[in-house]
């Protein structure tokens, strides 16, 4: 059982199930999205995501036509988003899990949109889009 919550603490959640895919976004969006240089992102499946505390918090934005990002309307904290193409999943904001994870990022994605005043230093593998 995995859990985490936002900066204020009224949103919690927890997930019962395997975190997946553990990567950073370098697109324009994610960029913008948490105001830093990339996101950092994982998959878990949807029925095994709650919101424990703080629903009515949980605001939402689409920033493409087929993705929503939900964030706390108290304190900003981008906290997961869905996509409508594959609705099953949940895109969790890695940042906002409480407690230790026993997976490491399997690479980085969106690449094509870093900026040049940011160079990655790791070794693992690149894709210029997905
Ligand atoms: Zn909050
Ligand atoms: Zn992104």
């Amino acid at each position: 059982m995995h859990t985490g919550s936002c900066l204020c603490g009224e949103i919690t959640f927890e997930i019962d199930a395997e975190i997946r895919r553990f990567h950073h976004c370098h697109c324009r969006t994610c960029r913008k999205a948490h105001a830093t240089v990339y996101g950092s992102s994982a998959l878990v499946d949807e029925a095994a995501f709650r919101v424990r505390s703080g629903e009515d918090s949980i605001a939402q934005y689409a920033s493409s036509p087929d993705k929503i990002r939900y964030f706390c309307s108290n304190c900003g904290t981008h906290v997961f988003a869905r996509c409508d193409r594959d609705p099953d999943q949940i895109i969790l904001r890695i940042g906002a899990l409480d407690g230790d994870l026993d997976i490491k990022a399997i690479g980085h994605i969106w690449v094509s949109h870093k900026p040049d005043w940011y160079d990655i230093a790791d070794d693992l593998p690149q894709s210029s889009e997905w």
